[in-house]
């Protein structure tokens, strides 16, 4: 039998099953492994993208641990059910095979600016109601992060064009390279008949250290650097500056297209890393070395210099970090990586929208900004997060845009 075959005879298909309640697009678990243990893969594929469009992708990257895997009741004495590999199997399936119905069109347009997870999850969803969908993106294809941050050894790129191939099929108007903000602006769009506006631009501006050497030709940031890789000469030795998912994928990268000896620097200590315990335990076994409680101080031409931290738990459980600046050392570095987070590009800010103080999209629970017609979801507006948060939030805000363009 398969391994995907006996890892679905495993589920127990729970009446309340825990694995949905935690999974934030509350993905029918029993359900989906019913169909499929019953021989209808495609009912089962249908089931899946009908609740999340990007399940085929949700089933590679989520951080499972925290959600369905994590909470599964055959966890709790043994080896969980790892529903993802299941989801995954079913969810390309689908994308493969999928048969694209005849849908009527209501000649309603919408604009949707980005295509990243959310602006994907938006177009589907809008496409499969017969809107008339035009989406812009910035660069010259579309998945966002998906395709320009994570690497491709985590998410395989076709899956992307699987995607862009159905929203070819169901009418999309796509505008590659085409950045909303800079000649095109949202207020742009309504006379030229768009009824409603979703922006889903994400937050692909990399925060700075604020530290003197930043500027140095050997130092780079993060998302920069994920975009093409292949574009930086890192040279022998890489420092990556960050403790989260993107400085392991940085690192994870950088071994495989530079053959560098890379080594992570941050002033947490192993246990508080934000990344996913899986991911950095893979960057372990890559070859990433760690230096854990560690400040950097400035970047200089060939070095990092760093301080050591102190980590102290406090009464009430919390964590706080000090630096020791009286225990200073230098790491050798060819090149630098900064990875310690992203925000909003300022060039979408238009038409009036509200912002909150981070930059972000202020929006209320369904994603209506200010300005009537103008809807968000998203990194804009949560800040950085996953991407199973952004298509949850996209499937809300979609609820009320479609009463929206009802109405108006
Ligand atoms: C390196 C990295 C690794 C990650 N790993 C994971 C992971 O393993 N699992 C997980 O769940 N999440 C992960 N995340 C987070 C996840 O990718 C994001 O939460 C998700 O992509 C957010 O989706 P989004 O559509 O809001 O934004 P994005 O994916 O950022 O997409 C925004 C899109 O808008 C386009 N755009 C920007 N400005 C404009 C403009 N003015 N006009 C037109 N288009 C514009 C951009 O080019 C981009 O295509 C990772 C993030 C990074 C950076």
């Amino acid at each position: 039998m398969s391994s995907i075959k006996k890892e679905a005879e495993r589920c127990l298909k729970c009446k309340k099953a825990m694995c949905s309640a935690h999974c934030p697009v509350s993905t029918p678990v029993p359900q989906v492994m019913d169909l499929f243990l019953n021989g209808e893969i495609k009912k089962a594929g249908e089931l899946l993208f009908a609740n999340n469009p990007l399940s085929a992708v949700t089933s590679i990257i989520c951080p499972h641990e925290k959600n369905c895997t994590g909470h599964c009741v055959l966890g709790r004495k043994g080896a969980p059910v790892e529903f993802y590999r299941v989801e995954e199997y079913i969810s390309r399936f689908y994308l493969e095979t999928i048969e694209i119905p005849e849908i009527k069109k209501n000649g309603i347009k919408v604009a949707v600016t980005g295509a990243g997870p959310a602006g994907i999850t938006m177009a589907l969803l809008l496409l499969s109601e017969g809107y008339d969908v035009t989406l812009f993106e910035a660069e010259d294809d579309i998945g966002g992060v998906l395709r320009y941050g994570i690497p491709p050894f985590r998410l395989p790129r076709d899956l992307l064009d699987l995607y862009k191939d159905i929203m070819l099929r169901l009418g999309v108007h796509f505008r590659p390279n085409t950045r909303v903000g800079s000649n095109i602006m949202i207020e742009d769009l309504f006379p030229d008949g768009y009824k409603a506006v979703f922006v889903s631009t994400g937050t692909g501006r990399p925060r700075k250290l604020g530290l003197i050497g930043e500027t140095l030709g050997h130092v780079h940031f993060a998302i920069d650097y994920l975009k093409s890789p292949y574009a930086f000469k890192l040279g022998r030795r890489l420092v990556v500056i960050g403790a989260g998912n993107v400085a392991i994928d940085v690192a994870r990268t950088a071994i495989r297209s530079s053959h560098s000896f890379v080594t992570i620097l941050h002033y947490m200590g192993k246990d508080d890393m934000t990344a996913n315990h899986d991911e950095v335990e893979m960057a372990e076994i890559d070859g990433v070395e760690f230096i854990h409680n560690a400040q950097a101080v400035r970047i200089m031409e060939n070095a990092v210099r760093y301080v050591y931290v102190k980590r102290t738990v406090n009464e009430d459980g919390s964590l706080s970090f000090e630096e020791d600046y009286t225990q200073v050392a230098d790491i050798p570095a060819d090149s630098v990586i900064i990875a310690i987070g992203q925000g909003p590009s300022a060039d979408i800010v238009t038409a009036g929208v509200k912002l909150t103080q981070r930059g972000l999209f202020d929006v209320n629970e369904w994603g209506e900004t200010d300005t009537p017609g103008v809807f968000a979801a998203g990194d804009i507006v949560s800040g950085p997060k996953t991407v199973v948060d952004a298509v949850a939030f996209t499937k809300r805000v979609f609820s009320r845009m479609e009463e929206y363009l009802e109405n108006n």
